[in-house]
């Protein structure tokens, strides 16, 4: 038997949540509380730290370009 899902904690509300493999390293929303994060197994090392990376960068970029935009209208 294969192993499709794994469980993670919601960041944003610390449920529970089933994610399926398919998804590790990859945007998803929570089904309680809709928030989004990566989705990342914990436990094990094995989780592709690549595209872990490059999303933190992607996020912190949308960060700054939204920092920008304050600064202009400050
Ligand atoms: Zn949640």
């Amino acid at each position: 038997m294969m192993t499709t899902n794994f469980s993670q904690d919601c960041p944003a509300c610390s449920r529970k949540l089933y994610v399926r493999l398919a998804y590790l390293g990859r945007r998803v929303a929570c089904q309680h509380c809709q928030a989004e994060f990566v989705a990342s197994e914990a436990s094990s090392s094995n989780a592709p730290a690549t595209l872990w990376r490059e999303s933190l960068v992607q996020r912190a970029d949308d960060l700054l370009r939204r920092l920008d935009l304050q600064a202009e209208f400050a």
